[in-house]
C-alpha cells in the first residue's frame, strides 16, 4: 500500500477529507447526517437514511481522495496521515504547508489549533502543537542536533488583505523549548478569539497563519506554515447588504481562489505560481516555489443536513486541487 510519504513524493500535495460528529445543537434539533466514509479515501454526501420528505435534495456524491476521515477519527490520527510527514520535508531543507479548509463550523480550528476551551472535557492537541512537538524530537536525533538548528515562530492572521501579529511582536522569538511553542499557540489562539490583537473578533473572516521556522546559521533551513483558512462560505456574502460584510467576502473569495491557482501550479509542477493575486498567497509566496515544496490540503465538513450545499462547495474545491 501507498504511504502517505509516497503519495506526496508523487503529487507534491496531499488532499484529506475530514467530518466531524453530529454536535449537540444538532442532535437536539433532529439534525440529519448525510455524510458517510465508506472507505479510507472515499467520501459520499447522500440522502438521509431516515426516511424523511427531504429527498429534494441530491442525489448520492461520491468523491475520492487521498485519505477520508470520519467522525471517529482523532487528532493524532488525521496528523499522522497529513502533517507528520512534511516535518520530515523541513528538516531536508523542504517548505511545508498544511491548510485546513472548509466552512464555520466544520471543525477546521479544532483539527489545526486544537481545543483548548475546556468545552470538550479533555484539551485536545491539535495539528499545530503535534506538528511542534515533533519537530522538538527531531531536533533531538544525531543528524539534525549536530546541525545546530534554531527554532523560530510566527503566528498571524490575515484579515481583509492586511496581516495581524497573534503574538503581539513575540513573533519571530527564538523558541527555546517544546513548552514554549505550546505557550505562543496558546497566546495566538486566545488573541484570535478574543479579538484584542486582531481587527476583527470573528476567526471565521480571517486566515490564521502559524509557522514554524528552522535557522541554520542565520540562514533560513525550512519553513513549515499551518493555515486554519477563513470559512468558504463567507465569499457568498459578496451580495451582503453590509459593505464591510461585502468587502470581506470578496476578500476571502479572492483568496482563496488564488490559493487554488497556486496549489494547483504546485502540483503540476509549472514554472509560474500565481502568488501575487492575494495577500494569503504572496505570504506563502516562498512556499509555493522550489524544488522542494510540500503542501497538504485538509477539507473539513460538517455532516448535518443543512450544511450540504457548502460540504459540496467544499469537496469540490478539494478536487479542483488535486
Ligand atoms: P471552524 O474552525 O471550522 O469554524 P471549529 O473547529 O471551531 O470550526 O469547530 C466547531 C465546533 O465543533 C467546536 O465546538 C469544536 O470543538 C467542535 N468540533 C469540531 N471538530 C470536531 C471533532 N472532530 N470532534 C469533536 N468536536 C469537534
Ligand atoms: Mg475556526
Amino acid at each position: 500500500p501507498l504511504t502517505t510519504a509516497d503519495v506526496i513524493e508523487e503529487h507534491r500535495i496531499c488532499v484529506c477529507v475530514r467530518t466531524r460528529p453530529l454536535n449537540k445543537k444538532e442532535v437536539a434539533t433532529k439534525e440529519l447526517d448525510v455524510i458517510t466514509i465508506p472507505s479510507k479515501d472515499v467520501v459520499m454526501v447522500h440522502e438521509p437514511k431516515q426516511k424523511v420528505d427531504l429527498t429534494r435534495y441530491l442525489e448520492n456524491q461520491t468523491f475520492r481522495f487521498d485519505y477520508a476521515f470520519d467522525s471517529a477519527s482523532t487528532n493524532e490520527m488525521v496528523y499522522r496521515f497529513t502533517a507528520r510527514p512534511l516535518v520530515e520535508t523541513i528538516f531536508e531543507r523542504g517548505m511545508a504547508t498544511c491548510f485546513a479548509y472548509g466552512q464555520t463550523g466544520s471543525g477546521k480550528t479544532h483539527t489545526m489549533g486544537g481545543d483548548f476551551s475546556g468545552k470538550n472535557q479533555d484539551c485536545t492537541k491539535g495539528i499545530y502543537a503535534l506538528a511542534a512537538g515533533d519537530v522538538f524530537l527531531m531536533l533531538r536525533k544525531p543528524n539534525y542536533k549536530k546541525l545546530d538548528l534554531q527554532v523560530f515562530s510566527t503566528f498571524f492572521e490575515i484579515y481583509s488583505g492586511k496581516v495581524f501579529d497573534l503574538l503581539n511582536r513575540k513573533a519571530k522569538l527564538r523558541v527555546l523549548e517544546d513548552e514554549d511553542v505550546l505557550k505562543l499557540i496558546e497566546l495566538g489562539n486566545g488573541c484570535r478569539t478574543s479579538g484584542q490583537t486582531s481587527a476583527n473578533a470573528h476567526s471565521s473572516r480571517s486566515h490564521a497563519v502559524f509557522q514554524i521556522i528552522l535557522r541554520r546559521r542565520g540562514k533560513l533551513h525550512g519553513k513549515f506554515s499551518l493555515i486554519d483558512l477563513a470559512g468558504n462560505e463567507r465569499g457568498a456574502d459578496t451580495s451582503s447588504a453590509d459593505r464591510q460584510t461585502r468587502l470581506e467576502g470578496a476578500e476571502i473569495n479572492k483568496s482563496l481562489l488564488a490559493l487554488k491557482e497556486c496549489i494547483r501550479a504546485l502540483g503540476r509542477n509549472k514554472p509560474h505560481t500565481p502568488f501575487r493575486a492575494s495577500k494569503l498567497t504572496q505570504v506563502l509566496r516562498d512556499s509555493f516555489i522550489g524544488e522542494n515544496s510540500r503542501t497538504c490540503m485538509i477539507a473539513t465538513v460538517s455532516p448535518g443536513m443543512a450544511s450540504c450545499e457548502n460540504t459540496l462547495n467544499t469537496l469540490r474545491y478539494q478536487t479542483v486541487a488535486m
